[in-house]
């Protein structure tokens, strides 16, 4: 899967990251890990060339720190993520450097790892519930996508561009100028949501409501101290390009997970965009796991006579050729299977393949068919001939229609032949 870029995502991770190593490491680590960093970003060990960096990245560590440290901010950014610090302590806001190289300072050893590859960030998904601290996931999208069994076979890259909202760039999601702050807002006290009493089925319950003044947010900007960029809104429309790469073997049912791709909220990990592959239906091929199947033609006379030539056009457009018979004289029975080996679908981005099985359908002549008695006679001579009579001590010929249909067996009795039913039983007559 596609790395991530280093976007205002990974910053609203970092948060969450460091907040479980808050969960785990005492207050004494921390204090241990900040003042590591801040001393490795102290603007006086640094030349003068370097200062304005490293003093911009010395404020980021103290930041950090500052949320990390306090039980009630990191209550509020529990409660509130990010937006909790509009305007104070909110790492990652305008001029700071990247937070990822921060707090790959402050807590690179004890991540298991350390951040700079940011192991656990790319498997979102695949990190086990249970992070108390983790700031709400936005929800995951999930979407079906058809392929057609060719495209599973080959493997194929779809890239498309989707809308979506992101975090605006100009505030960094503050959604307010830079040295603007934030009005708590007075319906909701600054809790960004509601107590109400609701009627529900002849009771009153409580419930808890998104403030609308402030969405949630618990407080807000006056018009004049508005992000110019993004209208306060924190985040902004964008395009982006999308790549989605299905690995040839996919199955139905396979999920091609876009991490992250969902709109942006300040303050919440951006959920996953995911796609659930549907194997649309092929006119030629049946798939079974990584094993193929078709159905060949072939004719009387290849049948009994033998055939070698192309009897089917694979997934990758190439020609299947047969060769039969080995031995003179083995003939193609319908419904016969021959198996070819390593034809089958690939099995999942590896060089194996399952297997090709060929079902063989005899078409028998048909009435533009125009046989010379002659050639009959020598037809009879040349293959084998009925088994013994059956005995009997009565005959009759018999009149018959050669182009009956079997559904009509029985019909005229109010007996229809009934489909084979879901449990596997075999058909039964049943009455109507
Ligand atoms: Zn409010
Ligand atoms: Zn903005």
């Amino acid at each position: 899967m596609r790395k991530q870029a280093k976007t205002t995502i990974n910053t609203v991770l970092i948060q969450t990251e460091v907040l479980e190593i808050h969960a785990t490491a005492s207050k004494d680590d921390i204090r241990k890990a900040y003042r590591k960093a801040a001393l490795a970003n102290h603007p006086d060990k640094v030349p003068e060339s370097e200062r304005e960096e490293a003093s911009a990245r010395f404020k980021s560590v103290q930041e950090a720190y500052d949320i990390l440290y306090d039980d009630q901010k990191r209550h509020l950014y529990d409660t509130h993520g990010m937006a909790a610090f509009n305007g104070s302590g909110e790492p990652g806001m305008a001029g700071a450097p990247d937070l990822d190289d921060i707090l790959a300072q402050m807590f690179g050893a004890s991540m298991g790892g350390g951040m700079g590859g940011m192991p656990g960030m790319g498997g979102m998904g695949g990190m086990p519930g249970g992070h108390p601290n983790r700031p709400r996931k936005s929800r995951n999208e999930e979407q079906d996508y058809e392929v057609s069994l060719e495209d599973l076979y080959k493997g194929k890259t779809v890239r498309f561009t989707s809308t979506k909202n992101v975090i605006c760039g100009h505030c960094k999601g503050k959604g307010g100028k830079e040295k603007a702050t934030a009005k708590k807002c007075s319906t909701c006290d600054g809790h960004g949501a509601k107590e109400v009493l609701q009627q529900m089925g002849g009771f009153l319950t409580q419930q808890t409501v998104t403030c609308t003044t402030c969405k949630g947010q618990g407080s807000y900007f006056s018009p004049k101290d508005k992000c110019k960029k993004c209208k306060g809104e924190r985040v902004n429309e964008e395009k982006k390009m999308l790549e989605l790469y299905i690995p040839r073997g996919t199955k139905q049912g396979d999920k091609i997970i876009l991490e992250g791709e969902t709109d942006q909220v300040p303050g919440q990990e951006p959920g996953d965009i995911i796609f659930k592959i549907v194997e649309e239906e092929h006119p030629v091929f049946a798939r079974a796991g990584s094993d193929l199947q078709a159905t060949i033609e072939v004719t009387l006379a290849e049948a009994l006579g033998g055939l070698s030539r192309v009897v089917i056009k694979h997934l990758d457009g190439r020609g299947i050729e047969i060769h039969h018979p080995q031995i003179p004289g083995e003939v193609l029975s319908p419904g016969q299977v021959l198996k070819v080996p390593g034809e089958g679908m690939p099995l999942n981005r590896t060089d194996a393949r399952g297997d090709l099985y060929l079902v063989v359908d005899v078409k028998f002549p048909g009435s533009d068919w125009k046989p010379t008695p002659a050639m009959l006679e020598k037809l009879k001579e040349i293959l084998p001939k009925p088994g013994k009579p059956i005995p009997a001590e009565h005959v009759d010929e018999v009149e018959y229609d050669p182009k009956a249909n079997i559904e009509e067996f029985g019909a005229k009795d109010g007996h229809a032949w009934e489909d084979e039913d879901e449990d596997g039983e075999p058909a039964q007559c049943a009455t109507q």
